[in-house]
C-alpha cells in the first residue's frame, strides 16, 4: 500500500495542491520531494530547493543538504518543482473560437471561419478571450506565452491581471493594409514595443509580420527592420502547408525563407511557427541566421498540414521549440501534449525509437524556448526568473516511480493535469489549481456569451 517511495522530507502534501506561499520580504525557498531544474541533462535532484528572492529571481538551486540554511521562510511543497513550459507561438485569444470551422482545409478555415469572426472582435472580446486562455495554461504549468495576434494592449491587460509572462507580438496582416503602405503599422509597433516591453517584468514585446504569403517581400523586410532597430524578435508563420509553399514558389520563383534572406529579414532574432514544409537549404538559411522553428505538431495534424521532419532539424542543429498554436486548431492550450507528441511522431514518422528523447522533448518546451524567446525562464538557475511549477507526484502516471523514469514519465503522460501549483517571478499565481487572481468563472461565462456572438 505504501505509495510513499517519492516522499523523502517528510511532507505528504494532498493531491489537492499546497496553499498560498507568502513572501516575508527576505525572499523564501521552495522545497520538493524532488526538484528537476532543467539544465539540458533531466538530472532529477532529491530534496531539491529553490531559493527566490524578494524580486522573483531565484538566487540558488539544489538539495538543502547543499543550500544549506534559507534567508526567508521555507515552504515545504512536496512534490516535483521545474520550471514553468513555455508556448513559443499562441494566438490565444482564440479561446473564444475554440474548435470553429473543424475539417477545413488552412485557406478556407481563415478565409470562411477564423477571419471572419476575428473581424467583429473587440477589444473587450480578446481581453475575455486571453484571460481565460491564460488562466487555462497556467493551470496546466504553461507560465510563458509567445503570442501573435491584434488587440495588442487587451492582451497586455489581460494578462496583467492573471499573472501569466507573456512575449506579446503584434500581427501585421494584409488585410489590415488598404493602401499596402505598411509604414503606419511598424511606428504602432515601436510604439507599443516602447510601452510594453519590459525585460524587468513579465511582458516584452516582438514585431510579427503574418507570413511571407500573406505580406509581400518588401513589407516583410520593413517590419523585419522595424524589429531589428529595436533588437526585438521577429516572430512569423513559415511554411506551415505545401500548397503555401507552392504559392511562394509560384509568386516569386524562390521558397519563403530564400526570400526571407534577400530583404534580411533573417539578419535579427528570428521565431519561425511550423517550418512543416521547409526543405535542406532552408533549414540551413535558419541554422546559419541562428533562427528558431516553433514546432506546432497537435496543429499540423489536426488541419492536415503534414508532419514537420523534426529529428532532421535537430541533427542538422536547428533550434526547435515547442507550441500549441491557436485552440482552433489544438484544441486546448496544453503544451504537455505536443511534449508527448512531438517524440512519439518523430519516432512514427521515422520508422526510428531512438530518435527525440524525453529529456529533448521536455527541453524543447522549457530551456531551448526560453532561450528562443530571449527570455530568463524555463530552466531555474540563479539569476532566472522564479517560473516554477509543483507537480502532484503521488498520482498513478508516475507509479512505480523510479527516479531514473522521471523524466519519461513526465513527458508520456502527455498532460497538465497534474500541476497543482505555480508560481511567475516568485509570485504564486495557481495555488491547489485555482487562479489566485481571477475569478476562472467569470471568465468562461464571458467567453462563453462572447464566442457564440462571434459565430452568429
Ligand atoms: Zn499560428
Amino acid at each position: 500500500m505504501a505509495s510513499l517511495g517519492w516522499v523523502l522530507n517528510g511532507v505528504m502534501s494532498s493531491g489537492t495542491g499546497v496553499g498560498v506561499t507568502t513572501d516575508s520580504g527576505d525572499g523564501f525557498r521552495l522545497v520538493g520531494d524532488y526538484l528537476l531544474a532543467g539544465e539540458g541533462g533531466g538530472v532529477v535532484t532529491p530534496n531539491g530547493a529553490v531559493d527566490v528572492d524578494a524580486a522573483g529571481r531565484i538566487t540558488a538551486v539544489g538539495s538543502v543538504a547543499e543550500l544549506g540554511d534559507a534567508a526567508g521562510s521555507v515552504h515545504n511543497v512536496g512534490g516535483l518543482l521545474m520550471p514553468g513550459l513555455v508556448n513559443t507561438h499562441a494566438h490565444t485569444a482564440m479561446t473564444l473560437l475554440r474548435s470553429a470551422g473543424d475539417g477545413l482545409p488552412l485557406q478556407d478555415w481563415l478565409t470562411q471561419v477564423v477571419w471572419p469572426r476575428e473581424g467583429q472582435m473587440t477589444d473587450e472580446d480578446a481581453h475575455w478571450g486571453m484571460t481565460l486562455g491564460s488562466l487555462e495554461m497556467l493551470a496546466n504549468g504553461v507560465t510563458t506565452s509567445c503570442e501573435m495576434y491584434f488587440f495588442e494592449s487587451a492582451m497586455v491587460e489581460a494578462v496583467q491581471n492573471t499573472g501569466g509572462r507573456m512575449v506579446m507580438t503584434p500581427g501585421v496582416v494584409s488585410a489590415l493594409l488598404p493602401d499596402g503602405d505598411v509604414a503606419p503599422r511598424i511606428a504602432e509597433l515601436a510604439e507599443l514595443h516602447q510601452r510594453y516591453h519590459d525585460p524587468a517584468g513579465r511582458i516584452t514585446v516582438g514585431f510579427a509580420p503574418h507570413s511571407p504569403y500573406d505580406l509581400t517581400p518588401d513589407q516583410v523586410g520593413q517590419i523585419a527592420a522595424g524589429a531589428q532597430a529595436v533588437d526585438a524578435l521577429m516572430h512569423i508563420h513559415l511554411e506551415e502547408t505545401e500548397a503555401e509553399r507552392q504559392q511562394v514558389l509560384d509568386a516569386h520563383g524562390k521558397t519563403a525563407t530564400q526570400l526571407l534572406a534577400d530583404v534580411g529579414a533573417l539578419e535579427g532574432r528570428v521565431l519561425a511557427a511550423h517550418g512543416v514544409w521547409l526543405d535542406e537549404t532552408d533549414r540551413r538559411l535558419l541554422i546559419e541566421a541562428d533562427a528558431t522553428i516553433a514546432h506546432c505538431p497537435m496543429s499540423n495534424l489536426k488541419l492536415g498540414s503534414g508532419i514537420a521532419p523534426l529529428a532532421s532539424m535537430l541533427d542538422e542543429g536547428l533550434r526547435v521549440v515547442l507550441a500549441t498554436d491557436g485552440v482552433a486548431s489544438n484544441d486546448n492550450l496544453d503544451l504537455w501534449e505536443e511534449v508527448k507528441l512531438a517524440p512519439l511522431l518523430a519516432r512514427g514518422a521515422g520508422h526510428d525509437p531512438g530518435a527525440v528523447d524525453a529529456v529533448t522533448a521536455l527541453d524543447m518546451a522549457t530551456r531551448t524556448a526560453g532561450e528562443a524567446l530571449g527570455i530568463e525562464v524555463g530552466e531555474l538557475r540563479a539569476g532566472a526568473w522564479a517560473d516554477v511549477i509543483r507537480i502532484d507526484l503521488d498520482r498513478p502516471v508516475f507509479a512505480p516511480g523510479r527516479v531514473e523514469d522521471l523524466v519519461s514519465h513526465l513527458v508520456y503522460q502527455g498532460s497538465g493535469g497534474n500541476v497543482t501549483d505555480v508560481w511567475v517571478a516568485g509570485e504564486q499565481v495557481i495555488a491547489a489549481g485555482k487562479s489566485t487572481r481571477v475569478d476562472q468563472a467569470e471568465a468562461m461565462a464571458e467567453v462563453r456569451a462572447r464566442g457564440h456572438r462571434l459565430a452568429e
